[in-house]
């Protein structure tokens, strides 16, 4: 299909769109620079989420009366609708959980359990966030496995020459970001994937700052987990997605136990529902799957090909601008990057950067973006960062660059 073409004055519209971004912070326009932390959200999901608990509110159990039935139904066509959104061949291979960090512990508890033995090794690379190392490091400790480190070059790109060289016969899994929170850099994930599988070698990525930047087909990129939030995506807190290739949901272990994921229980034994269900255990965020379901639909209006090429000249527009103040460094300078521009100013600490931003109604994260590792490599203690959305405009850049003019010492 054909992405409708949107120009920057459609964008420019969009803004309105968020009911928030109107709000003015510290008596000024708000200029929301940190959609890579959390999104702000559109109306029509607010909306969404409202109409749910006015008329569709149940828990989800099929056939036991017209409004569970009713909260089923959506809680199972929001699955749908993100299996489309991400291209996987089956809605079952979609399993909701509460975002990004729950679906890597998920998965890094699961396989730990059932693959990982004495000496194995999980490979990752050196700017993951603390979300795709520790639950690693956990699974790790408790079978005796190691973790190995892909570095990453002085622009933040991987260094696929030394990931060829480390992967190896004791590798039992590559999880690898798709577009780094800290660096901006997007991983030539496709390549590591067709590297990995030529050794045997499952694929997970995270997808958190991906998502909502670029059409994401699981099935071309063929990794076999793919991992995201729906808050960075526009939608609610409290949602996100697993995506699992079926071969690899129908033999992991279940994560954790309890209702709604048993087909039969006894004090002796338990027989466990199929794939997704299986991973669903207790009452589904419901209310989250409908607000993510509105998202997609949102996000898929505009199309993921304009919003890229959008945040593309924004990034472009504000890597330039930022040039122009004296001592500032861009952290993170690789040749493909998402919507994120990384730095530090000569004589700041990023908290102070920070607080200078704020006070001019900029709002922008400064610290380690709980990816230590990453910022140990390039000998800082943190950056400050804007990263952009699709609502985001140049005014944006403009209100940034000025409050970065306001630091003296
Ligand atoms: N991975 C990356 C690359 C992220 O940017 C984030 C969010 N900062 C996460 C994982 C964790 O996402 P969440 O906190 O929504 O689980």
């Amino acid at each position: 299909s054909c992405p409708r073409r949107m120009m920057g004055a459609d964008f420019q519209r969009l803004r309105n769109d968020f009911p928030l971004l109107a709000r003015p912070v510290r008596g000024q326009r708000l200029a929301y620079l940190d959609s890579a932390a959390t999104t702000q959200k559109p109306l029509e999901v607010i909306e969404a989420l409202r109409r749910y608990y006015l008329e569709d509110n149940a828990n989800t159990h099929r056939g036991v009366h017209f409004l569970s039935d009713r909260a089923t139904e959506l809680y199972e066509a929001a699955r749908e609708r993100v299996r489309r959104f991400v291209n996987a061949a089956r809605a079952d291979e979609i399993v909701f959980v509460r975002g990004t960090t729950e679906a890597i512990n998920l998965v890094a508890a699961t396989f730990g359990r059932a693959f990982l033995r004495a000496g194995d090794e999980i490979l990752l690379s050196a700017m993951e966030h603390h979300s795709n190392i520790v639950p690693w490091q956990i699974a790790c400790e408790q079978a005796g496995a190691q973790l190995r480190v892909v570095p990453i070059d002085d622009d933040g790109e991987f260094r696929f020459d030394e990931f060829e060289r480390l992967i190896g016969p004791r590798t039992r899994l590559v999880a690898v970001t798709h577009v780094s929170n800290a660096l901006g850099t997007v991983t030539p994930l496709r390549r590591i994937v067709e590297r990995a599988h030529a050794a045997g070698v499952p694929v997970l990525a995270d997808g958190a700052q991906a998502i909502a930047h670029a059409a994401v087909d699981v099935q071309a990129l063929g990794c076999d987990f793919y991992a995201f939030s729906g808050h960075k995506l526009y939608a609610p807190m409290g949602i996100g997605v697993l995506y699992g290739k079926s071969e690899w949901l129908a033999k992991l272990p279940p994560y954790q136990g309890g209702g709604h994921m048993i087909r039969d229980v006894t004090f002796a034994r338990t027989e466990y529902d199929l794939p997704p269900r299986k991973y669903e255990a207790g009452t589904p965020n419901v209310e989250g799957a409908v607000g993510l379901a509105a998202a997609l639909d949102y996000l898929e209006r505009i199309g993921l090909a304009a919003i890229g090429a959008h945040e593309r000249a924004l990034l472009d527009y504000a890597t330039a601008r930022v040039a122009e103040i004296g001592g500032l460094r861009v952290i993170g300078t690789a040749r493909e990057k998402g919507a994120i521009l990384s730095f530090v100013v000569d004589g700041f600490t990023a908290g102070e950067v920070g607080s200078a931003l704020d006070r001019h109604g900029v709002a922008a994260r400064s610290g380690h973006h709980c990816a230590l590792p990453a910022m140990r490599r390039f000998g800082i203690e943190g950056t400050a960062r804007a990263s952009f959305a699709l609502y985001n405009d140049r005014e944006d850049v403009d209100q940034l660059v000025a409050a970065l003019r306001t630091l003296r010492r």
